[in-house]
């Protein structure tokens, strides 16, 4: 019997390390729902979260839709059906989730929000992301510095605005985060929106797609700016940037007397940072994925073993039922000044991805 037992163990340990390590993953199973793999950080997010929890015991499956709204309901109600105990979820449209959400439940299946609010469902447990209404005011801050700095001389600023997307709760914390910024230099006269295109549902930008923000930008500019001159651009994200300063490159800005507009981002992607280097982007913002990865472990491990997950903010996230409780992380601004110490010295990227 006793010989009977170690050979199976022995085969056992055998199967363990034939499936490298699964030996370690039986603390519980965890879906991970992630919005798209066309920009780079949901990418290392994903990876990020699918080594942290293996590390800590936890069988992940991990799951991209493309954008794509029922490609993730599906993709989480089949997460939901293979028994998984927590789903880490960054929406793709966070008012879309609430019949997916009652299903897991029912199924007393743990809920994280992932850097994205999930509204209009009480079935949200928790939610991990970085303080939004921060990123905003970085953006903006760092958007009338550069203004400042490259049209020393010049009142008022000719500026335009654009948000994220509509569906996404994060982009009205950055758009209100930014205009709690620049709206008091609206008032004053120091910035004139020669557009007088304001508010997320002027500017948003659907899907957070870079060849839309690009031809509003193409359109702004032969609406308005025939005759008068592109000082800034308040973009929320990187991929929104490249597309904005490709509009403003094809009408000669960046060469000869035109200068660049002071145009601004986020996520610090490397096209975007590649830019920073050549001088176009003037910004971005730092969202370590890391760290966001490592608060949604401690969240479901200390939910599946019994604990209490730590968070530092219980009021600013009302998802239209509840204020899920939220752990928010402190968002890095990165420019020309600061983008070796922060992106390099943090070991984010190696140089030769930049250089
Ligand atoms: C994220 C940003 C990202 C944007 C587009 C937002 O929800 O917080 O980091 O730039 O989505 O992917």
């Amino acid at each position: 019997m006793r010989k009977l037992t170690a050979i199976f163990t022995s085969l056992a340990l055998g199967a363990a390390m034939f499936a490298g390590t699964a030996q370690a993953q039986d603390k519980g199973y965890v879906g991970i729902a992630m919005p798209t793999k066309s920009s780079a950080r949901w990418i290392s997010d994903g990876e990020s979260m699918v080594k942290q929890f293996n590390e800590a015991g936890y069988e992940t499956d991990l799951q991209y839709a493309e954008d794509d709204i029922p490609n993730q309901l599906a993709q989480i109600e089949n997460m939901i059906t293979k028994g998984v105990d927590v789903l880490v979820i960054a929406a793709i449209d966070g008012t879309t989730l609430s019949n997916a959400l009652e299903n897991a439940n029912a199924a007393d299946i743990k809920v994280i929000a992932y850097d994205r609010l999930i509204r209009d469902s009480p079935h949200v447990d928790y939610y991990a992301t970085f303080d939004n209404f921060q990123v905003g005011v970085q953006q903006a801050s760092s958007l009338v510095e550069g203004l400042k700095e490259r049209f020393p001389d010049q009142k008022p600023w000719n500026v335009e605005l654009f948000g994220g997307s509509p569906d996404d709760n994060n982009a009205y914390f950055f758009y209100d985060g930014g205009m709690s910024v620049l709206q008091p230099l609206i008032d004053s006269g120091d910035i004139e929106i020669v557009s007088g295109q304001q508010g997320m549902d002027t500017v948003g930008t659907l899907r957070w797609d870079g060849a839309v923000a690009q031809s509003r930008m193409d359109n702004l500019l032969s609406a308005y700016y025939t005759d008068k001159q592109v000082h800034g651009v308040l973009s929320p994200y990187d991929g929104l940037s490249i597309g904005i300063l490709s509009s403003l490159k094809g009408v000669g800005y960046g060469s000869g007397d035109l200068k660049m507009p002071i145009v601004t981002g986020q996520d610090a992607e490397i096209p975007s940072v590649k830019s920073i280097l050549a001088g176009e982007q003037y910004s971005t913002i730092f969202k370590d994925t890391r760290e966001l990865a490592g608060v949604t472990v401690g969240m479901v491990d200390a939910l599946l073993q019994g604990g209490e997950p730590e968070i530092n903010d219980t009021e600013t996230y009302d998802n239209g039922v509840k204020v899920v409780p939220s752990y928010l992380l402190e968002p890095v601004l990165v420019d020309a000044d600061n983008w070796e110490e922060v992106l390099i010295g943090s070991g984010y990227y190696e140089m030769d991805q930049i250089k």
